[in-house]
């Protein structure tokens, strides 16, 4: 007999995690699954920004998605969902009609730049292995061009670096950068270059009054003491207006000349846009899930992480985590089961346990059931956190070797285009 067949669309965390909640099942005989992905790689974003600042290489933040289930009897293919037919249930991946009988969405998120001139264009991001290896190699080129260029304004503006946004991605790049180029002048460039210290500056602009709103007070004015003992400087109350590719423009007016922006200003959802359902599935870009994960008025589409945006009672939904989405996953695999089993489904209802953000090497802050944490324990915490968080130890004893290498040795700066 056909057994009923799961496909899960991205192999980031909530998709990776729902499959490995599913395993048992596949290899019981009970389902198939197949998990599809654009890459052949399950990429740990959290890491990126010390890939992005050579603290890290690109292949120790990936894990072949093959080899995560290889012998558990799910399927991989590596390809682009075009769309999903979810009166046909059936979808099309890169040309080919596949066919389901459930389907779970997590396809996670892009980008978002609100419209604002110029900024898509002109700045860099970080989302996947490629912006991280481009921001490097910018990093490193902006010192390499600049080394014997005699006009000190020319210095200055290659040597000026933007970051948008004073979330987490942005506040753990920023203090990360801070502490590569630095690395990079004392290390490299100074005395051996035209470049001087003062030529070199990094700005951080947010939009709130502090950085880390999510996170409380304390924490909050203790991660912009450290950006600014770091040499950032921090706008804040302050927004983007427009980027071109030579020049920030802030709202108060000034502006900024510089050709590195890195934008974390915000991610809106990747929603298969071509899905087709009667239902009005999206706020926001978002699809509108019930408790049970399920796509509103759909019994057999599933969506988790990013994308999802689920009832709850204050209507704010959850935040854009990866602790989020796996704690879905789990959900997700419970109620694919059920529901073949016409049993009860399971509610999803979670509180964020605790958010830890780096602030370069040795520091990181954290809120740990509503306590507050920082300094080097924190950071060693914070690394061993998310040491576990990878699937094989074979990964987790090549990271933990390059971060135990990297306390004694500099960073890499060789350039790989
Ligand atoms: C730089 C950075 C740092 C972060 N740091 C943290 C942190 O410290 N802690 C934390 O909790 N969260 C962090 N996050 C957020 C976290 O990464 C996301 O919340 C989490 O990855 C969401 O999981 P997901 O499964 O929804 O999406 P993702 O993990 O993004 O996975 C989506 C997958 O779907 C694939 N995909 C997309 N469209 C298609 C398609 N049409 N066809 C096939 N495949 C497709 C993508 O290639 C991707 O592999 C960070 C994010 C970034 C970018």
């Amino acid at each position: 007999m056909k057994k009923p067949h799961v496909v899960i669309v991205g192999a980031g965390f909530g998709g990776v995690y729902t499959a490995q909640h599913l395993v048992p099942y596949v290899k019981k005989g009970l389902i198939d699954v197949t998990i599809i992905n654009q890459t052949n790689y399950f990429l740990f974003t959290p890491l990126l920004h010390e890939v992005a600042t050579g603290g890290l290489s690109g292949r120790s933040v990936t894990e072949s998605i093959r080899h995560i289930f290889a012998g558990t009897g799910v399927l991989f293919h590596q390809g682009t969902v075009e769309s999903v037919d979810i009166k046909k249930r059936e979808l099309v991946v890169d040309g080919k009609h596949m066919s389901y009988d459930y389907v779970v969405l997590a396809t996670g998120a892009v980008t978002n730049f609100y419209g604002i001139k110029g900024a898509k264009e002109h700045s860099l991001v970080l989302k996947n292995l490629s912006d991280a290896v481009e921001i490097r190699e910018r990093i490193i080129d902006a010192f390499e061009d600049t080394s014997s260029v005699d006009i000190a304004e020319k210095r200055k503006k290659d040597l000026t670096f933007v970051v948008v946004g004073g979330g987490a991605t942005g506040v753990e790049m920023a203090a990360e950068m801070a502490e590569f180029i630095d690395m990079l002048y004392s290390r490299y460039f100074d005395g051996a270059s035209t470049i001087q210290k003062d030529d070199i500056s990094i700005h951080l602009i947010n939009m709130g009054a502090e950085v880390l709103s999510m996170l409380d007070q304390t924490l909050r004015i203790k991660a912009a003491r450290r950006l600014e003992a770091l040499g950032v400087t921090l706008h804040m109350n302050t927004s983007v207006t427009e980027v071109t590719s030579d020049r920030v423009t802030l709202s108060d007016g000034s502006s900024i000349d510089t050709s590195f922006v890195f934008w974390a200003g915000g991610i809106m959802p990747i929603s298969p846009a071509c899905i087709s359902s009667s239902e009005p599935v999206c706020i926001g870009g978002k699809f509108v899930v019930d408790t049970f994960l399920r796509m509103k008025g759909e019994m057999d589409v599933f969506v988790l992480g990013d994308t999802a945006c689920v009832e709850t009672p204050d209507n704010k939904g959850y935040p854009a985590l990866a602790q989020i989405a796996v704690r879905q996953a789990k959900i997700v695999a419970y109620n694919i089961m059920a529901s073949l089993g016409h049993q009860p489904l399971r509610v999803f209802s979670y509180v964020v346990r605790g958010t830890l953000v780096s602030l370069g090497q040795w520091y990181a802050i954290g809120q740990v059931f509503g306590m507050t944490f920082s300094g080097k324990i924190m950071w060693w915490v914070w690394r061993t956190v998310y040491l576990f968080n990878f699937h094989s130890w074979v990964k987790r004893f090549k990271i933990a070797f390059e971060w135990t290498e990297g306390l004694f040795t500099s960073r890499d700066i060789t350039k790989l285009r």
